[in-house]
């Protein structure tokens, strides 16, 4: 792809990004995401326009407001920049398409889900369950004559049953965990949001993003333990490892599964 159009895309993505900042601040708190528009939390001047420019507006500001100094977190231009890079990766994969316009809006879909986990432990169902029917309403357009979306997208009868087994599938191997360990290691927010995933691309995709999620999740766990001397009983959210898990499969499934079945089922 020829550098200007990814810049193009870049662009348009991080413009779309500072509007999932304002999504990841206000959904929780349910306020509304159109109005009013962006001000500081602080000091509730509003945004000038011309400090509305993604990512670059946090730079020359030196993360500051313009009007009371306070500090403007570092999550708006690392959200409008990973929504930018986000557009470009995925136009590169798959072209100027359908689905990668599907795929774009589902990784914001799991971008704001993401940084909502991490301060709130929650997944909104405000944006898991809309996931869910998008996912199965792609999915059954063939039956109405559209000419169906490509892989990774899942047929009508694969996402049906992902949705179905990524919601009673897993909410029962939840509930066994739960009996099993006394512990809590999953929510109903993660059980949605697997269902989500088969609604897309099929319960073929559910044991790479459970597992490939719980393996990068124990990874960074044991991690923070070590470096940071976090508390073992604190809590630790699942979805970012499911959203990564998700991105991996969508470009390196196929090569992963494979290159376990070769190495540790078949042994060659
Ligand atoms: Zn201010």
């Amino acid at each position: 792809m020829a550098w200007q159009l990814e810049l193009v895309l870049f662009i348009l993505g991080a413009v779309v990004g500072s509007f999932l900042n304002v999504c990841i601040f206000r959904l929780p708190l349910q306020q509304s995401i159109v109005f009013p528009s962006s001000h500081c939390m602080d000091c509730g001047s509003p945004v000038r326009w011309y400090d509305n420019v993604p990512v670059l507006a946090w730079i020359w500001l030196r993360g500051r407001c313009r009007f009371c100094r306070a500090s403007i977190s570092v999550q708006y231009p690392i959200v409008e920049a990973l929504a930018g890079v986000i557009a470009v990766v995925v136009c590169s994969r798959f072209g100027l398409t359908r689905e990668s316009l599907a795929l774009i809006v589902l990784g914001y879909a799991l971008v704001v889900l993401t940084v909502i986990d991490l301060y709130h432990y929650i997944l909104p169902d405000i944006i898991t369950k809309p996931g869910i029917v998008l996912g199965l309403l792609f999915a059954v357009m063939p039956l109405l004559g559209v000419t169906p979306f490509a892989p990774p997208f899942a047929t009508w009868q694969n996402s049906i049953i992902g949705a179905f087994f990524g919601y009673w599938g897993l909410w029962l191997f939840a509930w066994i965990f739960e009996r099993a360990t006394g512990k809590v290691g999953m929510g109903l927010g993660d059980v949605k949001f697997l269902s989500m995933v088969g609604a897309w691309f099929g319960w073929q995709a559910l044991p790479f993003t459970l597992f490939g999620g719980a393996f990068l999740g124990a990874i960074v766990g044991v991690l923070l333990i070590f470096l940071t001397k976090r508390d073992r009983s604190k809590p630790i959210p699942f979805g970012p490892y499911l959203a990564v898990a998700v991105f991996v499969y969508l470009f390196y499934g196929d090569a992963l599964i494979l290159w376990y079945w070769q190495k540790f089922i078949i042994g060659t």
